[in-house]
């Protein structure tokens, strides 16, 4: 691991500092993954929040709105049904914290893991802090994997922004940790108020919990919250932020998140050049997206085809992607080379 002085560093290269450490990152990951991307289809599930963070339109205040959506189970199996049959083999489920989610979304992950028996899918959530008991029933329900960012790691700033406690985030990630769960972490970068320290100390606290997953995305000031008058993050902290992670913990899944696409056009393009593996495609219901106002209501909505021409520019591949069907037509080689197999049991497929 780097020290936090040589991150604050890093954080800061421009210029031809910046392009070495974008090539070293990506030799980082080239080594682990080749040119493969992870391409998730996620699902927003919820705009309604009890949180009151300082920085998101879907707080809790803000709760008056008649804008408010919950998807219902059937939404949730119709959308991941979509992401499926594109081949996509992550259905990732997003949504503001609201307590109805565990119950809602773990009565219909069977329900999709039954959609797809021969391509088992993973399912990703990331709903927000739940008891342990919640998470552990989620587990049991079929989900593979969590992600809550801590978002700062600054326990003032999280208590002001959030105005919730830091060791109470870090104790929902303890928990999914123990339970076994694929962890995901992650920080805004460029929130009112945080230091480049405090940013090298949330890539540290993301090692230090030993997560497979984290992200960092810039800060974007959204309408209608105490925070839309600041300045936007730094692109370019963002992406030294992406390389830093990619080279401390080269197996890390690293989004390029919509939110550099936002701020910068070819934002998207660039977190991939700066060592990030993942892309995220919008699965939400039409009539839904733009209730969802996670960075205000002309957020960048990323579709398959946006996915496919990014992939395409970057000399990037996703194994799903490229033939869609293809995940079905695995399913019926499958079955076809059980078929062909010395019969044990006789198998009737057609
Ligand atoms: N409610 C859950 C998950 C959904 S919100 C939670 O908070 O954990 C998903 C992410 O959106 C949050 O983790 C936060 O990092 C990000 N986010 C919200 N508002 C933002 C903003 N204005 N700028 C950048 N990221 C933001
Ligand atoms: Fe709620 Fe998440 Fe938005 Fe905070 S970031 S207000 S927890 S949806």
């Amino acid at each position: 691991m780097l020290s936090k002085q040589e991150i604050i560093d890093l954080l800061q290269v421009r210029g031809a500092d910046q392009k070495a450490l974008f090539e070293e990152s990506r030799s980082a990951r080239a080594k682990c993954f080749d040119a493969q991307v992870v391409v998730r289809g996620v699902i927003e599930v919820t705009n309604v929040c009890r949180v009151n963070c300082h920085y998101c339109p879907m707080r809790r205040d803000n709760n008056s709105s008649n804008t408010r959506f919950l998807l219902t189970e059937e939404d949730l199996i119709a959308a991941a049904k979509c992401v499926i049959e594109q081949g996509l083999k992550v259905v990732f489920f997003q949504g503001g914290e609201a307590p109805q989610t565990t119950r809602l979304v773990g009565e219909a992950i069977p329900k999709i893991h039954a959609l797809s028996p021969l391509q088992p899918v993973e399912i990703l959530l990331n709903l927000g802090n739940k008891s342990r008991d919640e998470y552990g029933y989620l587990k049991t329900q079929g989900a593979e994997s969590y992600i809550l960012k801590h978002e700062t790691s600054d326990p003032l700033l999280h208590k002001r922004l959030r105005q919730t406690d830091l060791q109470e985030r870090i104790r929902c990630l303890l928990n999914l940790l123990e339970l076994q769960f694929k962890v995901g972490t992650g920080t805004i970068i460029g929130l009112p108020g945080q230091t480049l320290e405090s940013i090298a100390d949330d890539i540290v606290l993301a090692d230090e919990l030993g997560v497979s997953m984290a992200s960092a995305s810039p800060f974007i000031p959204a309408r209608n919250t105490p925070l839309d008058s600041c300045a936007s993050g730094s692109v370019e902290t963002t992406l030294n932020a992406i390389a830093i992670m990619r080279i401390a913990n080269p197996r890390w899944l690293i989004p390029s998140v919509s939110a550099l696409e936002k701020l910068q056009e070819g934002g998207q393009r660039r977190g991939l050049e700066a060592g990030a593996n993942v892309l995220t495609v919008n699965f939400t219901p039409d009539s839904k997206r733009d209730d969802y106002e996670i960075y205000g209501k002309d957020r960048f909505i990323v579709s398959l085809d946006y996915v496919r021409e990014l992939l395409k520019h970057t000399g990037l591949k996703s194994a799903e992607l490229f033939s869609p069907g293809h995940a079905a037509e695995q399913q019926l080689d499958h079955l076809r080379a059980d078929a062909d197999a010395p019969a044990t049991q006789s198998i009737s497929i057609f």
